[in-house]
């Protein structure tokens, strides 16, 4: 059977996958406001929805589960420049500096307290030179700190064995479920229609653009078409015919009950220990570097499965905060809230994939890692793009043509 359904004009009846007719949802009349499907709301979908919506455009959300119940929900969430690709960074400067604006706007609730990265070991203080390095000559220039300084500027971290750092003020990071919600309620006040639990199962086409998305609700006609729908991305391409593969990179974080706010830094801290604290004061940390390699990891490790039971899950939580608890006191004796395991949507190359479609003039597609810090540059610029044609040259290393390959398996 072909795998990539074309439903051939949009008059009367469609068959949905089931064979069963569906209805068609009467296309938004009496306007030129094109409209514009996005499939998927997470932070990356509701961003540009928003942006769409705040631009002109009538905009549907399609979500599958609940808004942020993808790689969102799981995220830890940190709002940061940190890359050795210049051009790259270039991008995340600007979604930071849209977050700024857009917080202010929107009451995100962002906290922006700044950055510490830090190494014990001389392997790990070369790295953080190299990084700290990365801002070196822009205005962003970071700051060395000693021991000394480090305590000082970070009272409420014990950092222990110590061999370099540096702290960065441009960093911050949020609560990723609020601002997708912020963001989705700033796309319904400018009319958009968020959809939910709502799959979309096809995409229909004529003549080498989308015509209408399919659900099990019905058959809803658009302009134009945004997958946004991570780690399910590939999923959605092939029904337009494209082939994408994305890297499996599964991700833990523990989150602590909230307590007393005593540190609104993010800290990278030796073998691979990240960590922040919440507005609420619960303290969200992982131990990348750290996590045992246990048969019962088979499955997670292939497919974006979630832990086979709880006792594993509740395991790995509170390993990380016992590791917290050495660098940090306030974590000394925190109860667990929960563990999360997240699947990043992360290109092969490690880069961002957004813009159209080499197959259909009228779809776009945005899969991207660090899709927190990225998502309001992403909104902006994907807007622009759809309603104005204005294409943004900063984003010429990250078109999809990069990693797609045209299906040839119908
Ligand atoms: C452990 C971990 C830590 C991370 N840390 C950071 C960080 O510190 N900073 C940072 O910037 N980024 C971080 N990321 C990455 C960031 O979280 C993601 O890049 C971002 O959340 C992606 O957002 P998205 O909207 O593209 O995808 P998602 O949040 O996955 O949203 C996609 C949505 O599409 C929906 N969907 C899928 N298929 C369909 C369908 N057929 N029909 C309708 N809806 C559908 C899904 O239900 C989902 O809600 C981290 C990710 C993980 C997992």
């Amino acid at each position: 059977m072909n795998r990539r359904r074309v439903i051939q004009g949009l008059s009367g009846l469609a068959l949905g996958m089931s064979g069963m007719p569906l209805a068609v949802t009467a296309a938004p009349r009496g306007s030129r406001r094109p409209h514009v499907g996005v499939i998927g709301a997470g932070i990356v979908g509701a961003s540009i929805g928003m942006h769409l919506a705040r631009a002109g455009a009538l905009v549907t959300l399609f979500e599958r589960t609940a808004p942020a119940a993808g790689a969102t929900r799981n995220s830890f969430a940190w709002v940061d420049p940190w890359t050795l690709d210049l051009h790259y960074q270039q991008l995340r400067l600007r979604s930071i500096a849209l977050y700024g604006r857009l917080d202010r706007e929107l009451g995100l609730g962002m906290v922006w307290g700044g950055y510490i990265d830090w190494g014990a070991s001389a392997a790990e203080a070369r790295d953080v030179r190299d990084l700290a390095a990365a801002l070196e000559g822009t205005r962003f220039a970071v700051r060395s700190l000693d021991a000394a300084q480090f305590r000082q500027l970070s009272p409420a971290i014990e950092p222990g064995p110590f061999a370099a750092a540096f702290y960065s003020g441009l960093d911050g990071h949020l609560d990723p479920v609020r601002v997708t919600g912020c963001f989705l309620a700033a796309a319904q006040r400018h009319g958009a229609q968020l959809k939910y639990p709502c799959e979309v199962t096809d995409v229909a086409t004529r003549a080498g653009r989308v015509t209408a998305v399919v659900t099990r609700e019905g058959v809803t006609p658009v302009d134009h078409l945004v997958i946004a729908a991570g780690v399910d991305t590939p999923r959605l391409l092939r029904m337009l015919g494209e082939e994408l593969t994305l890297a499996h990179a599964p991700g833990i974080l523990a989150h602590s009950v909230p307590g007393p706010v005593v540190t609104r830094m993010v800290y990278d801290g030796p073998a691979g220990l990240e960590f922040k604290q919440m507005a609420d004061g619960s303290i969200v940390g992982t131990d990348s570097e750290q996590v045992p390699n246990l048969p019962q990891h088979a499955l997670i490790r292939e497919q974006p499965v979630d832990f086979p039971d709880e006792a594993l899950r509740r395991q790995h939580g509170e390993r990380i905060l016992a590791r917290l608890a050495q660098v940090m006191p306030a974590a000394r004796g925190v109860a667990l809230a929960r563990l999360t395991l997240g699947f990043r949507v992360l290109p092969t190359d490690g880069l961002p994939i957004v813009g159209a479609l080499p197959s259909s003039a009228n779809a776009h597609v945005v899969a991207t890692h660090s899709g927190v810090t990225l998502a309001p540059i992403m909104g902006k610029l994907v807007s622009e793009e759809i309603l104005a044609q204005r294409h943004d040259l900063i984003l010429a290393p990250y078109r999809p043509e990069r990693m797609l390959r045209r299906s040839t398996v119908v």
